[in-house]
């Protein structure tokens, strides 16, 4: 294997930092981004540590594709124990910094420590130095990603991966930003707060070469000749992410007021894709793709009318048009745009706080909390101003409700009254836009999922109720298990390997695997190949359960077992938890038995207290 994989460690305590070769035996069996940092995560992250202390450590991580001259590739992975679920957690981003740091020599970083005062890492190539970041304090993401590009980008463009506000201050909601894409879910941005450490700067002067270029080529070219035939490419293309609305809410599974309701054509018609088009694009001329993407689902809006005209922002995306949109009631594409705007420069995670947000407007229409509890705020669904106020209270810190900043389980504490029951998250991760009760391996995929309820490991709604990729009886509990199990392995694969998900628009893991051979130059079968998946998607199941989790925790809200047209019971989940461990080789209890380990090759991680 020829392609740089080098790992970088700092420990910001006592600013050492070293430069190993990543063994190829590892790379093997754990192919890079998710797999590889879960590997590091697993041997070295000490059992049951506060996820905001020194000790948990923080790895940023490449796939072997990231950076390689292919659509798609392009996506890197941020992985730590998260402080708003305490479980396992890995986020991903696409854009530009993965690639750079490629560039730069490196498979990944890991980061441990905690430093006295505020800093930044500066990367060109094998030079790295922590810098200080005084200056930089307080700055939200867009700034401090001006004003660091200015100061680094000599002889090219310097690429920057930041924090905003909300991940200095620690919030459980903030995510980790670089070049207008989001590593968002589950806090990360806050284990950055905690060490002190505001960004990370890397530029890159070397080549990306595949060790097998002629396949490389061949393969290449066939997955470039597909995307150019898919029409599911050229919705993407035309409409973002925001194509899934009007199928979503025509199949009822689109998410509004806090998860009540699934379907609303009126408000499907204000919001959808077309809409979004029309309103914001532009005439669709502004585009920001990834770079050598051939999909290019990415938009620039630019508000052509209103209090926000003028606007310019890249997005928005179908899941924060529904949870900052319709999940709040509002209907305006221009102030969703407005919304995830400031999510993203305050550093927070947009679908998260859209779902927080959701939450407190039913409190405040169910009495729970008052005007005086809101600084005055008419906070009913639909309240346009009422929303962008409560984002200025959660980035900034500031105001009665700025406490929201650390999601729905713990505002849902503050507010007691039984508001849990409708606080819509599993294990503290808030629930996406697809409404649970819809489809019910959908359901099961948002318990089991390792970093809480999550839509991307696996989508199974796709399969369930829109047809894609099968057709399967969304009501129907049986298979479910076996469908989310096959899923997990199916999308630790996908986050290992450095590859944009919307790849699968177009490709699959047959021409995955292709691509991951031609760049590694590991004679690799297909069985060998998933086997790797199967290894990770077991590795975060035992890092969870070193952290306490077991069956009692793979749960869903009172509101998806025992409300909508048809809530996923609790015999119903317990059917498809049998099923679901069952195939996955856990015991009943949802524990990785050792044997499983042993069989994976697994070596045993530190042990737990
Ligand atoms: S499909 Fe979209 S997010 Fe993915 S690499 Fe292309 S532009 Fe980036």
């Amino acid at each position: 294997m020829n392609h740089p994989a080098n790992l970088l460690r700092i420990n910001l305590d006592s600013g050492r930092t070293n430069i190993d070769p990543t063994p190829q035996a590892l790379l093997r069996r754990f192919m890079g981004g998710k797999g590889l940092a879960a590997h590091y995560l697993y041997q070295e992250n000490p059992p049951g540590c506060d996820a905001l202390s020194p000790d948990n450590l923080l790895a940023i991580m490449n796939g072997p594709l990231t950076g390689a001259p292919v659509t798609n590739g392009v996506n890197f992975s941020v992985c730590a124990k998260s402080p708003l679920t305490g479980t396992w957690n890995d986020s991903h981003c696409n854009g530009w910094w993965g690639p750079e740091l490629r560039y730069a020599g490196y498979m990944g970083l890991i980061m441990g420590g905690r430093s006295q005062s505020p800093v930044y890492i500066n990367i060109i190539d094998e030079r790295v130095e922590i810098l200080d970041a005084t200056d930089l304090w307080g700055m939200d993401t867009f700034a401090v990603q001006a004003k660091l590009k200015a100061r680094h980008s000599i002889d090219r463009k310097a690429r920057v991966l930041t924090i905003g506000p909300a991940g200095e201050r620690m919030a459980k909601l903030a995510g980790v930003f670089a070049e207008n894409r989001t590593a968002a879910r589950g806090g990360l941005g806050a284990i950055m707060g905690s060490k002190y450490l505001k960004a990370v700067v890397v530029t890159g002067h070397g080549n990306y070469e595949p060790a097998d270029p002629v396949n490389f080529r061949s393969v290449r070219a066939r997955i470039h000749e597909k995307v150019r035939k898919s029409s599911g490419v050229a919705n993407l293309r035309k409409m973002g992410t925001a194509e899934l609305v009007e199928s979503v809410n025509e199949t009822g599974g689109w998410s509004m007021r806090n998860y009540t309701t699934g379907r609303d054509d009126g408000l499907c018609e204000r919001l959808d894709g077309i809409a979004i088009k029309d309103t914001l694009w532009d005439g669709g001329a502004r585009r920001r793709p990834c770079p050598g993407c051939a999909i290019q689902c990415s938009h620039l809006a630019v508000v052509q009318k209103g209090k926000y005209r003028g606007l310019v922002h890249d997005g928005p995306e179908f899941e924060s048009i529904t949870l900052l949109g319709s999940n709040c009631g509002i209907d305006d594409p221009a102030v969703v745009t407005a919304a995830e705007h400031l999510c993203d420069r305050y550093g927070l995670d947009s679908m998260s706080t859209g779902s927080t947000i959701a939450f407190l407007m039913e409190c405040y229409e169910r009495g729970l909390i008052r005007k005086e509890d809101t600084g005055g705020l008419e906070l009913a669904f639909g309240n346009s101003d009422a929303l962008i106020e409560v984002i200025h209270m959660m980035g900034k810190g500031e105001g009665p409700l700025a406490f929201a900043a650390h999601g729905t389980r713990d505002t849902a504490q503050v507010i007691g009254q039984g508001s849990v029951d409708f606080a819509m998250n599993v294990k503290g991760l808030e629930i996406p836009a697809y409404l649970p009760q819809t489809a019910k391996g959908q359901a099961l995929a948002y318990a089991v999922s390792d970093r809480g309820a999550c839509h991307l490991r696996p989508w199974t709604y796709g399969k369930e109720v829109l047809g894609r990729g099968g057709r399967f009886d969304p009501m129907v509990t049986a298979g479910k298990g076996k469908m989310v199990w096959e899923g997990q392995q199916r999308n630790a694969i996908y986050d290992s390997v450095g590859i944009c998900k919307f790849f699968t628009y177009a490709a699959g893991l047959d021409e995955l695997h292709e691509l991951y051979t031609a760049v590694t130059g590991f004679d690799m079968d297909r069985h060998e190949f998933d086997l790797a998946g199967r290894r990770i998607a077991v590795l975060t199941r035992a890092f969870n359960n070193r952290e306490g989790f077991d069956r009692s925790h793979d749960t869903l809200p009172a509101r998806v077992t025992t409300q909508g047209v048809r809530p996923v019971t609790d015999a119903e989940l317990d059917a498809m938890l049998d099923e679901y461990y069952d195939a996955a080789g856990f015991t009943e209890e949802g524990l990785v038995p050792e044997s499983l380990l042993v069989e994976l090759g697994i070596s045993p991680g530190k042990i737990g207290s």
